[in-house]
């Protein structure tokens, strides 16, 4: 059972506590590049919810105690909705990722949500924020807004390349997204596991894999997907589970597709 898993949560009960757990916690204080730290301010996002002072900093950190992949701790993190958890992962993922097109890479970060709904509104958390980038260094050029047109952001050839990987969308147009060398993808697991036997797609270049609405995508029975998807991934993987609640079978799911997870778990309404 969970007990195992359960024994290492933080709790974090309280406002007061938890600063006083995590040591005060801004956004300036957690090392973000700096485009990403003025992105977050243009955004209006001043100060870091409690779920998510309690786990960018140790996703973000590497410990050379950890393994020696260098791709940072895996994380189960629990909080109730509105609590802000889209920035607790995506946040990192775009420290991580550096905000810019890689061509060598291949992708190196997967999403995996339980609706097309959700991925359209990660997607667009995840490309506001990105855009510091472009903007900030290098004189690149300035992209043009644009959150309605989603193949806009394959076109670029500086900026973060997302693909959109989800039913309802047009295979062809699937097809194409895929190959504009995408550096995150954003999916839901029954169109990412048809792509990975239509397209052969490969996931052997992923680093950063999130999974959100955890508890949704297991009850809207996407569990074998979910454990298909796993064994493509490569061992040296983060794993980052988000939820607002914490079943059984999630935690068994955690302890098979996560090693050794730090568990965030915000019980209180804060
Ligand atoms: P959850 O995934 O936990 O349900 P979301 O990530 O969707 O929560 O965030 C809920 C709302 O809170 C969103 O409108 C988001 O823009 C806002 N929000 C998240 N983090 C912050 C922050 N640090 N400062 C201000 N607003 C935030
Ligand atoms: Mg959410």
């Amino acid at each position: 059972d969970g007990k195992e898993l359960l024994k290492k949560t933080s709790k974090v009960k309280g406002k007061g506590k938890a600063k006083a757990e995590m040591g005060g916690g801004s956004f300036q204080s957690m090392g973000l590049h700096p485009s990403l730290l003025r992105s977050l301010t243009v955004r209006g996002y001043r100060t870091p919810t409690p779920i998510q002072r309690a786990t960018i900093p140790s996703l973000l950190s590497t410990p050379s105690t950890s393994g020696g992949s260098g791709n940072g701790r895996d994380l189960v993190g629990m909080a109730r909705t509105g609590s802000g958890k889209t920035l607790a992962y995506m946040v990192p993922l775009l420290h991580k990722l550096g905000g810019r097109h890689s061509v060598i890479h291949g992708a190196r970060a997967l999403i995996l949500v339980p609706s097309r709904e959700l991925a359209v509104q990660v997607l667009k958390v995840g490309r506001e924020l990105a855009r510091g980038w472009r903007d900030a260094g290098e004189g690149g050029k300035h992209e043009p807004e644009g959150d309605d047109d989603m193949m806009a952001e394959t076109r670029g050839t500086g900026g973060l390349r997302w693909a959109l990987v989800v039913g309802g969308e047009g295979m062809d147009e699937q097809f194409e997204t895929m190959a504009n060398n995408p550096d995150v993808i954003i999916a839901t697991p029954g169109r990412l596991l048809h792509l990975l036997v239509e397209m052969s797609l490969s996931l052997s270049t992923i680093q950063y894999v999130v999974f959100d609405e955890a508890d949704r995508l297991f009850e809207m029975g996407f569990s074998q997907h979910l454990t298909t998807i796993l064994e493509k991934l490569p061992s040296t993987r983060q794993t980052v589970l988000f939820s607002a609640t914490l079943p059984k079978t999630l935690v068994d799911f955690a302890k098979a597709g996560l090693q050794d997870p730090k568990l965030v778990r915000l019980d209180s309404e804060i």
